[in-house]
């Protein structure tokens, strides 16, 4: 199947949902979500929007592979797993650990895809995020097209600032999860200046996230943007009680999903700061659902 045909499948524009409860009524705030979860069932999120042009591009070099790294729940490498199948095109991952006796579930997904796997020492793993050529990389071979951790690349860049090009009404506000960054980058590069953009770090101590995002961006837009780094409720990939409790009652209340390593933590954070007073009354805020639903096996 060529990536056009591919595309056609899926949902896009993603659709928007307006969340409306007594919170939102008593602070006078207009909520929105941009359902990029419901893209598509498994290649969901925001990882369809990173891989699309850097996939056009291995398929326009004629890569035979695509090939990249991640950990053992990466939503990444599971979407990239799946559209290469569904294109027809190798796929290839540097697994960060040993392999366990029982892979995880995303894990064996992307084996049965028919991505091949390498697994590395966490300190292997870390050198291999710094190899600048990466013809240089371990068991690189000619037609290999690298992907870096995450996805993350100019290409990604302007993937997720499609989801621009998609709002038709404006807002004060967008709210996104952060992992690399990526996302948020590409946002603010495409959304008008009266536009603030606020990120939420899923990862603990990810100061480095201001310094990665700000080389991302284009002269023209920066300023309007800040990071939460105080809602990753204990790390990646953990969750305390507090925010446990909430994506359930979220859940419940409103029939949307949420994932527990990113768009539950933002949620958390948007509610949090909507009592604290961080958004005027009268705003319209928008927060990306950024999928990771296949993650939700584990967790929770
Ligand atoms: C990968 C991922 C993110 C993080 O995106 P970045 O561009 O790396 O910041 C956020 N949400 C979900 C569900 C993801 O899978």
């Amino acid at each position: 199947m060529d990536l056009n045909t591919f595309e056609q499948q899926l949902r896009l524009p993603s659709p928007l949902t307006r969340i409306k409860d007594s919170v939102l009524d008593e602070f006078n705030i207009e909520l929105w979500l941009k359902r990029d979860d419901l893209i598509h069932p498994i290649v969901s999120g925001n990882k369809w929007r990173k891989l699309k042009y850097s996939l056009n591009h291995a398929l326009n070099i004629k890569s035979r592979r695509v090939i990249s790294m991640g950990g053992a729940y990466s939503n990444h490498l599971h979407a990239l797993a799946y559209v290469g199948k569904a294109l027809g095109i190798g796929t290839a991952a540097f697994i960060r650990g040993e392999r366990p006796k029982q892979l995880s579930p995303t894990l064996q997904d992307i084996e049965q895809w028919g991505m091949q796997l390498t697994f590395v020492s966490r300190s292997e793993y870390r050198k291999l995020r710094d190899y600048q050529g990466y013809d240089k990389l371990p068991g690189m071979q000619a037609g290999d097209y690298w992907l870096a951790e995450g996805g993350a690349s100019e290409l990604a860049l302007r993937g997720v600032g499609d989801i621009a090009f998609e709002l038709e009404q404006d807002y004060d506000v967008i709210c996104v999860p952060c992992g690399t960054g990526t996302t948020l980058a590409g946002l603010i590069n495409s959304v008008p200046n009266s536009t603030r953009l606020i990120g939420f770090a899923a990862l603990k101590g990810a100061d480095f996230l201001q310094e990665d995002i700000a080389q991302y961006l284009t002269e023209q837009n920066d300023g309007n943007w800040q990071l939460q780094l105080g809602y990753h409720a204990g790390g990646f990939a953990k969750l305390t009680n507090e925010v446990k409790q909430f994506i359930l009652a979220f859940e419940q209340r409103h029939g949307v999903m949420l994932d527990p390593v990113y768009t539950g933590k933002m949620l958390f954070g948007i509610y949090d700061l909507i009592r604290c007073g961080g958004f005027s009354a009268g705003q319209r805020i928008l927060a990306i659902h950024t999928g990771g639903l296949q993650g939700r096996r584990v967790s929770v």
